[in-house]
């Protein structure tokens, strides 16, 4: 084998970098090319995958977000920066809706693993990064209504995930639907069987009654 191969071969790549650092189009994220890019003049189209905080979605309106407060993800959060409660009715009663969700965005190490862990698709990484701030307190610790996003947002930066997630839920709310349908048939069908035999009861109990006997007359 000819000795110092690879080393001439390096030395090309790093020759057809340098060439290219210089013939690439600035900030056009081409593969291959070297991404150097003059930020924050510049800027990377935004690549899918791509994750850093958590953010809370919703599907219409901000109180349809999706969160049941299950309390998953706050557990299985390896720095534990997630803090829920619950929301209550009038009569005390814990709703499944979260009155408090705050995240610690200081301690958030943006593992991901609160997106992996929810069951019900409520929470997932956004790209958003540029949030550094000095008021630790104030501005870094994000609460419930900061969090919350559009499902629109999430389809926007993670288009794949979001069509696979809207399946996935569509698909399940077909299930629920035909699962209660089935249901309330079983139970239509019960009360009928019930109402029913009720009435065969009744008829029986009128059929085993002796005769009323004819009250005699009062003799006088
Ligand atoms: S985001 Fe998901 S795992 Fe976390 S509390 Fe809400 S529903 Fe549960
Ligand atoms: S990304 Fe990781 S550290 Fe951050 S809130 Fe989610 S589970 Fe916790």
């Amino acid at each position: 084998m000819f000795f110092g191969l690879g080393i001439l071969r390096g030395m090309n790549i790093t020759l057809m970098n340098f060439i290219r650092s210089y013939t690439r189009k600035r900030g056009s994220g081409e593969i291959g090319a070297l991404t150097t890019v003059q930020y924050p003049e510049e800027r990377l189209p935004e690549k899918e995958k791509f994750r850093n905080f958590p953010f809370l979605i919703y599907d219409d309106k901000p109180e349809d977000l999706r969160c049941v407060a299950c309390d998953i993800c706050a557990q299985d959060c390896p720095p534990r920066c997630i803090y829920i409660v619950k929301e209550t009715d009038e009569a005390g009663k814990p709703m499944k809706k979260p009155a408090v969700f705050d995240i610690d965005f200081t301690v958030c190490m943006n593992c991901g693993i609160c997106e992996e862990v929810c069951p019900f698709d409520a929470i997932f990484m956004d790209h958003e990064f540029e949030i550094a701030d000095s008021d630790r307190h104030d501005k870094l610790l994000y609460h419930r209504d900061d969090l919350l996003k559009t499902n629109e947002h999430f389809h926007k930066i993670r288009p794949n995930d979001g069509r696979e997630v809207d399946t996935r839920l569509a698909e399940a709310k077909e299930a629920k639907a035909k699962k209660d349908e089935a249901r309330k048939k079983a139970a239509e069908a019960k009360a009928a069987a019930k109402a029913k035999a009720e009435a065969e009861k009744a008829t029986e109990a009128k059929e085993d009654k002796p005769p009323e006997t004819e009250k005699e007359s009062d003799p006088q």
